[in-house]
């Protein structure tokens, strides 16, 4: 049959295996992807999930050389990753946010395994505050990097797994569970790093975010759902993720962007605008605002703990 490329319908959820009467479109423009691409999502686990997934090959070319020209596409001014030590820079709000989420894990002579480190801001910080640090990054521009500071790092989990036998008290990611293709794969070989009494900490996008499940956002719809991701996660999802591997866990709600961001959306359609109005709104209010959002977890990010 000919006529043009439209989006392809999975046989099965690619979280689940429920059967394509619980599949719906969510998303049919993937940024970064062709017209066959779309997100679905899946009445049953309520997965959203790219579809058809990227190769093996495609993913491995895109974390080799293109990652941080696309990021910096797509963020526009506001993160450079052109060079690692601007992405230090600007990785200081992302510190600044994760660190009453860590603190409590964080003792002194600790192992601790990052896995994205990216240029490596948290590991800096945690080497700061006295624990044992080791990385794990694709991308070829960090790896480098990494290597040059001092850090022990590896290309992948494969390399790191091949290498001597090493367990950690702490497991974190953030922004990563979003990219892996086999989330039960990815867990299983994480928690099999951890020391008894270990713990995974993840940073996940929620796929509640308001923008795209509250206001849609037509200039968002455009921009959110990108190739880079296998899949958005929900606590519904990301549960039933975890519950299938028998893990344990507590799911946390988190707002990173603020009202001003939101209202820069809905005038402008365009991302940034993080404390735009801070000379009119109060820290109250925004404050109060995070908080509304959170309660109803129509929030745009969860902190997540796994243990066994
Ligand atoms: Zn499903």
């Amino acid at each position: 049959m000919s006529g043009p490329v439209r989006v392809e319908s999975p046989p099965v959820c690619r979280l689940c295996g429920a059967g394509p009467a619980s599949q719906s479109l969510r998303a049919g423009t993937v940024y970064g992807g062709g017209p066959e691409h779309g997100f679905w999502h899946c009445a049953e686990c309520d997965a959203v999930y790219l579809y058809p997934p990227t190769t093996e090959e495609e993913e491995q070319r895109f974390y080799a050389r293109e990652f941080e020209g696309f990021m910096a596409a797509r963020s526009g001014k506001k993160a450079d990753w052109a060079s690692a030590e601007a992405h230090k820079a600007s990785g200081r709000g992302h510190l600044a946010r994760r660190w009453p989420f860590l603190e409590p894990y964080l003792a002194p002579g600790r192992d601790i395994l990052e896995i994205g480190c990216s240029s490596g801001f948290m590991l800096d910080a945690f080497r700061d505050a006295g624990l044992n640090c080791v990385g794990v990054e694709p991308s070829g521009v960090f790896y480098e990097h990494l290597a040059h500071s001092g850090y022990q790092a590896y290309r992948n989990l494969d390399e790191l797994e091949r290498g001597p036998d090493r367990k950690f008290d702490l497991v974190v990611h953030f922004f990563v569970l979003e990219h892996i293709r086999d989330p039960y794969d990815f867990f299983r070989r994480t928690l099999d790093l951890l020391k008894p009494g270990g713990r995974i900490i993840a940073e996940v996008p929620c796929v509640n975010d308001p923008l795209t499940s509250l206001y849609r956002i037509p200039a968002f719809e455009q921009f959110y759902w990108s190739i880079a991701h296998h899949f958005y996660y929900s606590p519904k999802s990301l549960g039933f993720v975890l519950d299938r591997l028998g893990a344990g866990r507590e799911i946390l709600p988190e707002q990173r962007y603020d009202l001003s961001n939101h209202m820069t959306w809905m005038m402008d359609g365009r991302p940034g605008g993080q404390g735009r109005f801070d000379h009119v709104f109060s820290p109250e209010l925004l404050d109060s605002y995070r908080q509304d959002l959170k309660r109803r977890w129509l929030c745009d990010t969860m902190f997540v703990h796994v243990y066994r």
